[in-house]
């Protein structure tokens, strides 16, 4: 049997990082099994899916590298098949037309809140003759669930469920305006797209209960059920915003790496022994639904943050660059690119996301005159003009621009002043980038060039009086 899964979700706002995660564990099956991943978007309810959040979720699915196969299916699109459904199931006996007025509905919604249990319909027209039908009332179609027994589903993460069945009423299949309810809907679509595991979050297990009903009264097999855990906050409280519930296209401006952010996703609710830092491959080698564990996973920024840190150092130059350049740089000037491969190998190391390693190498793509920070303008006042006058006529000599001579010109400076290294080289540092922290300053003047390193000097030479910051 080849193994089918689908993520599902509805289009009513962005992808947010449960549904990245459900997502995620889906594309491992699959993958794991050699199966195949789908795509549905279930955009039953017209009034609240976007197309914003249909580009949202498609985006934040490619971003993350989980391709699907074959075509994206539409929920919506499918509308006639699930009535037909209905219907066959109408003619089988298994569902029945259903006539009780809304007030009907609210008296038994009335009572149920009254004696302190959740609403079931009654069942009043599941043996009524059609005869008996009120004129003028277009009816829903029911399902004729079993009123008796149990309904058992061997969750492949929960272990065996069960429901019974008098705590399941007769569901509506099709509303009295023809269309279908998302249980139907679902069922069908699952069923139609050979679905064979359905893995999902938790919070659908009850509908699990519904939908085996359903799959019986049709004839159909069910898919294999796997609820997995939800997300919480590392607090154990649900998940809000604050805790890190926020859109996959948020964590990309955040700075997380596609990688990163699947070990990350993969680790929450999924484990393989200690193993932490899992990659791609690996994952898609271990995946299965056995080392899914059965309590809510907490999501923990500082843990994401020191994966991304990991892959980031891992990852390609060029491919770094090409990232901060599209995703945190507006224009940069092709010598503003090549500076700033050249200094990738120092920047990365201190930085955990993007976001950081953009601060971190601004000033590799910044036009002159550099803005200067408080910090950079308090170690430029404290050199004064002098010293800045004096470090850029000592490189203006400097024969061979490397990093080698570059460091020894500063210390003879230095020795000559009769000043640390530090008091001549935290200036240029400051002069050269705008801040007072960088990677080594003669690694950055050489990776600037001859021309640039003396420009910036220059600039930093006749700012210095503006800077309205004193020099202690
Ligand atoms: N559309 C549902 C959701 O976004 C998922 C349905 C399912 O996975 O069966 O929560």
């Amino acid at each position: 049997m080849t193994v089918v899964t689908r993520f599902a979700p509805s289009p009513t706002g962005f992808l947010h990082i449960g549904g990245a995660r459900t997502a995620l564990f889906n594309w491992l099956y699959a993958r794991h099994h050699g199966g195949v991943f789908r795509l549905r978007i279930e955009d039953t309810d017209r009034k609240r899916s976007t197309d914003e959040a249909i580009q949202a979720i498609v985006q934040g699915l490619e971003w993350l590298g989980l391709d699907w196969d074959e075509e994206t299916v539409f929920q919506s699109t499918r509308a006639e098949r699930h009535a037909e459904i209905a219907r066959a199931l109408l003619e089988a006996g298994q569902a029945y037309y259903c006539y009780a007025s809304q007030e009907e509905l609210d008296e038994m919604r009335q009572t149920a809140k009254k004696e302190g249990r959740p609403m079931r319909y009654d069942g009043r027209w599941r043996d009524r003759d059609p005869s008996e039908a009120p004129e003028g009332v277009d009816p829903v179609i029911r399902l004729k669930a079993p009123q008796e027994g149990e309904t058992l589903i061997k969750d492949e993460v929960q272990g065996s469920v069960r429901v019974a069945n008098e705590q399941l009423d007769d569901m509506v299949l099709l509303r009295a305006n023809g269309s279908p309810t998302y249980m139907l809907s679902v069922v069908v679509d699952d069923h139609d797209m050979g679905i064979t595991h359905v893995i999902r979050g938790d919070d659908h297990l009850t509908n699990a209960f519904r939908q085996t009903l359903l799959y019986e009264a049709i004839g159909w097999e069910a898919p294999s059920f796997a609820h997995i855990p939800l997300i919480h906050g590392p607090d154990g409280a649900k998940m809000s915003k604050r805790h890190g519930a926020l859109g996959v296209e948020t964590y990309r401006e955040m700075g997380f790496l596609p990688e990163a952010l699947r070990n990350y996703l993969l680790r929450l609710g999924w484990g393989h022994g200690d193993d932490e830092v899992i990659s791609t491959d690996q994952a898609i080698a271990w995946f299965d639904l056995d080392g899914v564990g059965r309590s809510a996973a907490r999501f923990d920024f500082a843990k994401l943050s020191n994966l991304n840190g990991h892959y980031l150092r891992e990852a390609e130059d060029q491919r770094l660059v090409d990232i901060l350049c599209t995703d945190f740089y507006g224009e940069v000037t092709t010598a503003g690119r090549k500076r700033l491969l050249a200094g990738m190998a120092g920047l990365k190391p201190r930085a955990k996301t993007m976001k950081e390693l953009a601060d971190l190498g601004q000033f590799y793509v910044s036009d002159r005159p550099l803005v200067f920070e408080e910090k950079a303008q308090k170690l430029i006042a404290k050199g004064g003009k002098d010293l800045l006058a004096d470090i850029k006529e000592i490189l203006e000599k400097v024969e061979n621009w490397s990093e080698n001579e570059l460091e020894n010109s500063i210390r003879t400076l230095s020795e000559q002043r009769e000043l640390k290294l530090g008091a001549v080289a935290q200036p240029l540092r400051a002069a050269l980038t705008g801040s007072s922290i960088s990677p080594g300053i003669f690694e950055v003047a050489a990776i600037l060039g001859r021309e640039e390193t003396l420009g910036r000097l220059n600039d930093a030479r006749e700012q210095v009086e503006t800077f309205s910051i004193s020099a202690n």
